[in-house]
């Protein structure tokens, strides 16, 4: 649209949402600023090339308002407390992220988003959905929070027909118009609360991906934050409140019934109050988180239409990102499973939930995280536990508390050979049909650089050991 011709719009941050904004809206005719808190030579570098296109750039200070600003579009990150936003309020200039800025600039004939969030299983969910999608002819990526630029997808070249959209609750925070087919909430546990400063903060910008959806608004019938969320979305007429279950489905609703997953909500067939749409032995790994996240993405596929078939041939076809429950290897009868992408409770707690007897490799950085409710919830199917990291005493006094009696492994060491002692302990204390999980429910970064780089020394430890076995 021409509306940015002449516009001096401030893009707040250089990388990954930044950089394509700030290209799109100066091909746009907008007069860009980009302001940057970091002066590094990789921003100089990026600065460099901006500039040369005769984009402006500030570096080494994000904070303050450049004059005659009459929009900023904000990497998602940025917290809204930033002085730079404080201003921007008190001048009534209006703050878009990246996601209000692809659904701003979206084509009329643009393909719709179904889009999901929740605290944990997102990326899953939506590569799970895009398989769907794919699997019934439909052109469509998985794009947003799961690293693929939703403006790079809605400006691109290629056409699509859907969208399989992540969306971060920060990037909702900063979508005020964003209006999706349909959408699902997965769940809502407490993370990031330094920055939206509230629970109450953080599940109302959890909410607003329901805002005018049109069709299905999808939630958890067992968290019921996620179904207040739906309550209070104002939607489009017609838009149905669509919930999805582990247990037998309520009419509108998915679900599971004697192992298979079924859909009450939309049933093509007049005479039929049920759809069979897969096998629990479709889903992989089909750990009970999982297949909710299943049911999930069914539920948005089948809100825009997709047979129960594609269904079915899309969980199939689907397999997991690196780090997410990867069974590394059998030895001795024992399980080694690298799920390093539990960075919080809540997911470390569903990654619990999936095996019976387990030896429980965690710690890392707490990020403010109590863990008195997971060891307590999690108690009864420890075999054992061996801590690493920065808070692991942390862990160490919530299984003192709610697991006495759970022989605990505290390593006192954080150099690169850390992670094969661990696992050599886990093996000690491991018996046959057991489970060695790494989950942390930590984050990474007091150790590793990311949770790719924790879970690969899980494996090349797992490795080492298999070989010497
Ligand atoms: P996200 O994109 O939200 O971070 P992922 O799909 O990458 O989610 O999964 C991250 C981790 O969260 C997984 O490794 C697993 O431990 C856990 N997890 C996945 N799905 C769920 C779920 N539905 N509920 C709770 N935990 C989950």
């Amino acid at each position: 649209p021409s509306d940015f011709q002449g516009k001096h719009v401030t893009v707040a941050g250089l990388g990954v949402s930044g950089i394509p904004a700030a290209r799109a809206l100066h091909a746009r005719g907008a007069i860009v600023t980009v302001v940057n808190d970091g002066d590094d030579a990789r921003a100089r570098e990026q600065a460099a090339e901006l500039e040369a296109l005769g984009i402006t750039v500030r570096l080494g200070d994000g904070a303050t308002l450049p004059e005659g600003t009459e929009l900023i579009v904000t990497a998602p990150g940025w917290k809204p407390d930033k002085p730079l936003f404080l201003a921007a309020e008190e001048a009534g200039v209006p703050v878009w992220g990246d996601v209000e800025l692809a659904w701003r600039l979206r084509g009329p004939d643009a393909a719709p988003w179904l889009a999901v969030t929740g605290t944990n299983g997102k990326t899953t969910t939506v590569q799970m959905l895009a398989s769907i999608l794919k699997a019934a002819g439909l052109r469509t990526a998985a794009v947003g929070n799961i690293g693929v630029s939703l403006l790079d997808a809605v400006l691109g070249e290629e056409r699509y027909d859907v969208l399989a959209v992540e969306l971060s609750s920060y990037q909702l925070h900063w979508a005020p118009s964003l209006r999706a087919h349909s959408a699902a909430v997965l769940n809502i546990a407490p993370d990031h609360l330094d920055w939206h400063g509230s629970m109450e903060a953080y599940a109302r910008d959890k909410g607003r991906i329901y805002e005018g959806n049109k069709v299905a608004c999808v939630y958890n019938t067992a968290d019921k934050a996620t179904e207040d969320l739906v309550r209070e979305a104002d939607v489009e007429e017609g838009c149905r409140a669509v919930g999805f279950t582990l247990g037998t489905p309520g009419p509108s609703q998915l679900g599971v019934v004697d192992g298979i997953l079924v859909d009450r909500a939309f049933v093509e067939d007049r005479h039929k109050n049920a759809q069979e749409l897969a096998e629990v032995s479709d889903v992989h790994p089909p750990a009970p988180h999982n297949i909710a996240n299943a049911l999930a993405a069914a539920a948005l596929a089948r809100a825009f239409g997709v047979p129960a078939t594609a269904v079915r041939d899309g969980l199939r076809a689907f397999r997991p990102d690196a780090h997410r429950i990867a069974l590394v290897a059998g030895i001795d009868g024992v399980a080694y499973v690298d799920d390093s992408k539990a960075t919080n409770t809540h997911a470390a707690e569903a990654s619990l939930a999936a095996y019976e007897s387990i030896v429980w490799i965690a710690g890392g950085l707490a990020k403010g995280a109590t863990f008195d409710e997971l060891v307590a919830r999690s108690a009864k199917r420890l075999r054992g536990a061996v801590l690493i990291g920065a808070d692991r005493a942390l862990i160490r006094d919530a299984l003192a508390r709610h697991a006495p009696e759970v022989p605990v492994v505290d390593l006192d060491r954080t150099d690169t050979g850390a992670m094969l002692q661990a696992v050599t302990e886990a093996k000690r204390l491991a018996q046959p049909g057991d489970t060695v999980l790494l989950a942390p429910a930590c984050a990474s970064m007091d150790m590793f650089t990311n949770y790719n780089q924790r879970g690969d020394a899980f494996a090349a430890a797992v490795r080492e050991l298999e070989a010497g076995a």
